[in-house]
């Protein structure tokens, strides 16, 4: 009998542990590491491979800027975008293009005439498809943009089509905001 009470007091011990609620030590691996190589002050190279960008990138930045993607014609919100301001690589952060460089192209993409200084953006022959074209890429960390073509608007008669994915853009008023606020 005494063994038997001994027994049943285990199996109590045993369930009461039992019906304690089980924290979920599952990890949110969906989420992406923050981009600790985007820095709009910084211009230093950033040069970072494939398999890290990979783990910081969205999926559809990664695709264009890593792997030479194209964006589908007219669907960047910054196409007929018309504020003024400065477009930044949304990878790493360097400045790119201003708004006063902009201009309506029709061509479905974002496009530029002028980048915002010469070492903003490096040029490759790109071959590809059977066509000649010049790849632009990213001065800073090399990330594909697009492609510049000689059928641009005075002064420069360049157009830089440029995928709006790896744009990131700061009006201008907020830009000075944060200027002022450096100076006090
Ligand atoms: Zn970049």
């Amino acid at each position: 009998m005494k063994k038997l009470n001994i027994l049943f007091s285990f199996v109590l011990i045993f369930t009461s542990c039992q019906s304690q609620p089980l924290k979920s030590n599952k990890m949110d691996t969906s989420k992406k590491t923050s981009n600790v190589y985007y820095n709009r002050e910084d211009s230093k190279k950033v040069d970072v491979s494939n398999d890290v960008w990979k783990n910081i990138l969205s999926p559809e930045v990664y695709k264009i800027a890593r792997e030479k993607g194209t964006e589908r014609p007219g669907s960047s919100e910054f196409e007929y975008k018309k504020d003024v301001g400065t477009y930044y690589c949304a990878v790493c952060g360097n400045t790119l293009f201003k708004s006063d460089t902009k201009f309506e192209s029709g061509c479905g993409w974002p496009s530029f005439y002028e980048p915002f200084s010469k070492t903003s953006i490096i040029y490759l022959p790109d071959n590809s498809y059977g066509m000649k074209r010049t790849e632009v890429q990213c001065g800073k960390c090399h990330s594909h943009l697009g492609h510049v073509f000689e059928d641009g608007p005075p002064p420069t008669g360049l157009r830089y089509c440029i995928n709006g994915v790896v744009l990131d853009f700061e009006k201008a008023q907020e830009a000075e905001k944060k200027f002022d606020g450096k100076k006090e």
